[in-house]
This record gives structure tokens, C-alpha cells and sequence, in this order.
């Protein structure tokens, strides 16, 4: 028997009642002035978000996808560029990646942290690629293109670990694009700089998304790439401009990728609570953590000790997905699947010729992997639920299986 109330994924619709005061001012703000492109609201935002990051320069975008669009060309990638990324993400990633004319590749991730793993990347320019005698750049192999550049993607709300990606850019003259579009204000202890670092500040350039349902998001879409390279953010304000720093007068084709003032001045309303919803996102963690800590049979997210994780997604993995996940359904529970199917084996790239069995961690944990409710306002009892119901479920599942 059920008798708790449905236990959402993510319940956006109190947080945005409980905020109403702070954010109509915002509107009123933007209907009195008909400031709805560009202005003080934009500025201010990309002011703030950059010094939430630790960077010198925020240029606030339409999207995510544009985030990571327009920082992979800003930062120098060439139409037919190679740029390694991993094939457990979402499929802006790569999307981004094909729209600023490069070619995406992969490397496998780590089963732990689900996360690009550097030693398979170090393997892929080992095996993969030849270098030019000259300049010691690495070229593809088989497709003979120009590997320029990389994407570690900081998947759940944890960074990928940094260090050895960002020594390996550097042997390879690789520019580095980090995809934070799940991780504003995860941090990285970097044993080389013996310091914590910002997501988003540790490449050439970072990519975030504002969507709705990311750990600070917009009421619509929204993005922002976060640099401190004052020639590559000035790319980016041209790239989001139609390739124009003067009006009419344009120096590149660019695109209409910009973000709305609305929009800004909502995320900077919402920027105030960031830090407090990501301490109340560590703290559902941990008590996720520790009610899970008695049962086999469910992998809870590791977190090593170089990695402050900001839990965009609690991502559990288990032996019966399929079957946990129908359970909790039938408990009032949602769950989601971040992802199901890995981007080598989407129909979308089948074209690049990939098959089954090429990047086996990621394939498993796309098999295994579950995400629970996650959201600042999750309270203890509707987290016990919700442990309750999955320990219920695995520990009859795995009597079944002896
Ligand atoms: C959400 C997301 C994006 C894209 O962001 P949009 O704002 O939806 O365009 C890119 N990469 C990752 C990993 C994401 O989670």
C-alpha cells in the first residue's frame, strides 16, 4: 500500500510560487523600461555569474547548447576539427560540437564518477593519432582531420578530474571546453595549483545552461560561457550578436543566440540562493547516503576528496533498473534516466559507424543508472519513502535471483 502523496522528480512549481515576490519586480522592471534586449539586467547578471565562477568574463547566451557553440568556436575550433568529448551525456554536447563544424569523437568514462576517464583519453591520442614533425600536433589517424580540442562534460553536478585532462591539453595543444551545463559551483581540488577551482573555470572556456530544471535556472531558456580570455569572450559577445560588435557592421556570420534581459534578471534573483539550494542538494545527498548505507545492491554516487559535487542529479545504479524504476512508478515515485541510451549508439550518429561494445563503461552504466528525486526542498520523510521503497525492491529482487 501507497499512502503518501506523489513524490515528484523535481517540483519546480513551489520553488517559483515561494520566489513570486522577489522575481515580479524583474517584469515590472522590464515592461516599464521595454529593456528586453541587452541593458543594465543583462550586465549585471553576466557581472555576477562571473564572479560566482571565478572568471573574468560571463557572456550570457540563449542556451546551453549556444554556451558550448559558441565557446568551442570562440576558443578556436575549425570547421573539420576533431574534438574528443565522452558518449555518456546529453546529446547537446555533441550537437554543439557538429554545429560549430567540428567532428565529435569519444573516449570512454570512468565507472566511478561516470565521468571522462584521463588515463582513456591519454590511450586515444596513444593509439588514435599520429603528430605532425613540425608542430607536434595530433592528427586522427584513420580520418586524417586535426584533433583540436576537448570537452570533459562535469556530469550530476561533479567535475571531471581536471589535473591530468588539462596536462594532456597541454602536451597535445588541445583547447579545453568544459561542458558545466550540470555543475554551477562544483568545485575541483587541483593538487597541481594546491587549490579548489570552479567549474567553468578551469578551460579555455565554460558552458552553462540555464534551463529550467538545472541547479540555477530560468523561466524559459537561458545559457551563459564563462572565459578568462578577453579575446575569446569578446568572440562569444559577437558570436551571440549576429557577428556584429558595432551594430550592422559584421566582422563574422554569427548567430542569434542571446539572452533575453528578462531572463537575466530573473537569474540574478535566483543566484542569491544558488550557493544555499546547492548546500540543501549536499545535504539530500547525504541522507541519501546514509540510508542506502546498510543495503547491497545499490552503487550510491562516489565523491572523491578532490571533487565538491553540487548533485544536480542523485544517480543510483542497480542490477534491475527496469524493474526498480516500475516499482517506485507504482509508488507514486518518479525517476529519470540520465541517459539511457549512449551517443555512439544513438540513431542521430549512426552514420559515424560506431557499434556496441566500443565504450563498455558507459553502455553498462547507462544500463544500470537511476536518478532519484533531487531538489533543495526534499524533505527526510518523503526521502525515506523513497529509499524504503527502493531497498524493498532490491533486497527482494536480489533473494529472488539466488
Ligand atoms: C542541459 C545540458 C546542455 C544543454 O543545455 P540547454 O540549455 O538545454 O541547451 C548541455 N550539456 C549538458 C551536459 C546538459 O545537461
Amino acid at each position: 500500500m501507497t499512502n503518501h502523496a506523489k513524490i515528484p522528480f523535481l517540483d519546480l512549481a513551489t520553488l517559483h510560487q515561494e520566489l513570486e515576490p522577489e522575481l515580479l519586480p524583474v517584469l515590472q522592471q522590464a515592461l516599464r523600461t521595454a529593456g528586453f534586449i541587452g541593458g543594465p539586467m543583462l550586465q549585471e547578471f553576466e557581472g555576477e555569474f562571473a564572479a560566482f565562477c571565478d572568471t573574468a568574463h560571463c557572456v550570457g547566451v540563449s542556451s546551453g547548447t549556444d554556451a558550448v557553440r559558441f565557446a568551442l568556436m570562440a576558443a578556436g575550433v575549425r570547421p573539420g576539427d576533431i574534438v574528443v568529448t565522452v558518449p555518456h551525456t546529453f546529446i547537446a554536447t555533441t550537437e554543439a560540437i557538429s554545429q560549430a563544424g567540428g567532428r565529435p569523437d569519444f573516449v570512454d568514462i570512468d565507472e566511478r564518477t561516470y565521468n571522462m576517464d584521463p588515463v582513456k583519453l591519454q590511450e586515444y591520442f596513444e593509439r588514435e593519432c599520429y603528430f605532425d614533425r613540425e608542430t607536434g600536433k595530433p592528427y586522427h589517424r584513420k580520418s586524417r582531420a586535426p584533433v583540436t580540442a576537448v570537452v570533459p562534460v562535469h556530469l550530476y553536478g561533479q567535475t571531471a578530474d581536471m589535473d591530468p585532462i588539462l596536462d594532456l591539453a597541454r602536451r597535445y595543444q588541445l583547447l579545453v571546453v568544459e561542458d558545466a551545463c550540470q555543475a554551477h559551483g562544483a568545485e575541483y581540488f587541483s593538487k597541481k595549483e594546491n587549490r579548489w577551482r570552479k567549474a567553468g573555470a578551469m578551460g579555455h572556456a565554460g558552458a552553462f545552461s540555464f534551463y529550467p530544471g538545472k541547479n540555477l535556472g530560468a523561466c524559459g531558456e537561458a545559457g551563459a560561457a564563462t572565459t578568462n580570455d578577453p579575446a575569446v569572450a569578446q568572440k562569444m559577445r559577437m558570436l551571440r550578436d549576429h557577428g556584429q560588435a558595432r551594430k550592422y557592421y559584421h566582422d563574422v556570420e554569427g548567430y542569434n543566440g542571446r539572452l533575453d534581459s528578462i531572463q537575466a534578471g530573473i537569474l540574478t534573483v535566483k543566484l542569491r540562493h544558488l550557493a544555499e539550494w546547492n548546500r540543501q542538494r549536499q545535504e539530500v545527498a547525504r541522507q541519501y547516503d546514509e540510508l542506502f548505507s546498510r543495503t547491497e545492491g545499490v552503487t550510491t554516487p562516489y565523491c572523491p576528496d578532490w571533487a565538491r559535487h553540487v548533485y544536480h542529479l542523485y544517480v543510483v545504479r542497480v542490477q534491475n533498473r527496469e524493474g526498480l524504476q516500475k516499482h517506485l512508478a507504482e509508488a507514486k515515485i518518479d525517476t529519470g534516466i540520465h541517459y539511457p541510451i549512449p551517443l555512439h549508439l544513438q540513431q542521430a550518429y549512426e552514420n559515424f559507424g560506431y557499434h556496441a561494445g566500443e565504450f563498455p563503461v558507459s553502455e553498462q552504466a547507462a544500463a544500470e543508472i537511476l536518478s532519484l528525486p533531487m531538489f533543495p526542498q526534499l524533505t527526510h520523510s518523503q526521502q525515506k519513502e523513497v529509499t524504503g521503497k527502493v531497498i524493498e525492491f532490491v533486497t527482494t529482487a536480489v533473494g529472488a535471483s539466488r
